[in-house]
């Protein structure tokens, strides 16, 4: 995990992501620094920190700067959050969860695939 993201550390490290007015700052305006997966309070500046402010990228942006860029596709959450359901999400490469029959509900999912 290390390597994909030392591979996209210019878009982490640009002004227009963790600048005072950068797309980072403005999730976590929008989100009013609150969890969106649990509902916690955030906290800023302890990168290691439970409940450190972390914005994730709802569809893996894998590198592409639209992704990356977009306000809808970004969300406030705690690390525990981060790291607990959304690494696991994306190194299975589909959503953790079923519906009421016990079905994943995600059509990635290998049950659903023919
Ligand atoms: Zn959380």
């Amino acid at each position: 995990m290390t390597g994909r993201i030392a591979s996209h550390a210019y878009l982490y490290n640009s002004a227009a992501w963790r600048g005072p007015h950068g797309l980072r700052k403005q999730a976590l305006r929008r989100d009013k620094f609150t969890c969106q997966r649990c509902g916690c309070m955030l906290v800023a500046g302890s990168p290691n920190h439970p409940r450190a402010a972390t914005v994730n990228h709802r569809i893996a942006h894998r590198g592409d700067a639209e992704l990356f860029f977009d306000l809808e596709n970004v969300e406030s959450v705690c690390k525990t959050c981060h790291d607990g359901l959304i690494q696991r999400e994306e190194e299975r490469g589909y959503k953790v969860g079923c519906d009421g029959e016990g079905r994943p509900v995600d059509p990635a999912h290998p049950w659903n695939l023919e």
